[in-house]
């Protein structure tokens, strides 16, 4: 079966896309996904578009498809809450300029967390953020908004049962799909481990063909916990057998699947030997060794 994996990858200002499917191509992926800025702050500098049609050459000669590319919105964006009214469309505003971010680099995914409630009412906030996307979306915009399964953590909004409420207000179908982060679902207490079971189940609610990613990331904490913190694949609470059953779901062949996964002391990027592991089908329990060896050659 065909494979279509990556990871997380920097964006800088300077070397720009072409920056990005080089660091992809270290990793020995053929997907990859970055945010057009710092994730936390909403200071962005101009797009360099030799970079970005470098970056696109780069791509075409090592046989690498747009639709594997996922831009991912700053989670300091927040639709669902409105209480501040020029803060909510701050918000809105700025989505509307990742969009065209998004269109200047060719990009047609992007993952955007749904939202946090805040002190709000749930539903309120649920419709806050229907409201924000169709004002942020246009007839004839081709990007689509991949809303990401959540762990809800504190007032995270984002379960499958809210995702699908919010596909059903959004007015452009078109524009609008589903991110699975297997970190957030075995966070948010939904069995994975029977990976087929939860598609039939995510099919009956929403439908398969609405899922355009698949964040693949260990966790380090227990089912259910409502945490947040990914881990390295195999080192965690879903273990690397389960990982390797959503990986190579053939329902999902097509997708890209993306790593987030933590880098080893914060410096060492993990990708290179994750993806050989997910290539071998087998766990490497001496990932951080290697790496370390490969990049501090000790
Ligand atoms: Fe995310
Ligand atoms: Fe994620
Ligand atoms: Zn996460």
């Amino acid at each position: 079966m065909m494979l279509f994996i990556g990871s997380h990858v920097s964006f800088k200002s300077d070397s720009g896309l072409l920056g990005s499917v080089e660091e992809t191509l270290s990793y020995g992926a053929n997907a990859f996904m970055f945010y057009t800025g710092a994730p936390q702050n909403t200071q962005r500098s101009a797009i360099d578009d030799l970079k970005t049609y470098e970056g696109l050459k780069l791509m075409q000669d090592n046989n690498m498809k747009l639709e594997n590319v996922i831009v991912h919105a700053p989670y300091i964006i927040n639709l669902a809450n409105n209480t501040d009214i020029t803060k909510w469309e701050f918000a809105c505003n700025f989505l509307r300029q990742e969009i065209n971010r998004c269109n200047t680099l060719g990009v047609k995914y992007m993952v955007l967390h749904p939202g946090s409630s805040v002190g709000l009412d749930r539903n309120y906030a649920i419709g806050n953020i229907i409201k924000g996307l169709n004002n942020v979306l246009i007839d004839d915009d081709k990007i689509v908004i991949l809303l990401e399964t959540m762990a809800l953590k504190g007032t995270e909004i984002g379960s499958i049962d809210e995702i699908k409420t919010i596909i059903e207000g959004v007015n452009n179908k078109k524009n609008i799909g589903v991110c699975l982060d297997t970190c957030h679902l075995n966070d948010a207490g939904i069995d994975i481990s029977n990976f087929d079971e939860f598609l039939d189940e995510f099919d009956k609610k929403i439908g398969i063909d609405k899922i355009k990613c698949v964040h693949v990331n260990d966790s380090k904490n227990e089912f259910g916990s409502h945490k947040d913190r990914h881990e390295n694949l195999g080192f965690g609470t879903i273990g690397f057998d389960n990982l390797l059953s959503v990986i190579y779901n053939k329902r999902l062949e097509d997708i890209p699947k993306i790593l987030e996964t933590p880098y080893i002391d914060k410096e060492i990027p993990p990708y290179k030997f994750e993806i050989e592991m997910i290539k071998n089908k087998e766990f490497n329990k001496n990932l951080y060794s290697d790496a370390y060896k490969y990049y501090k050659g000790e």
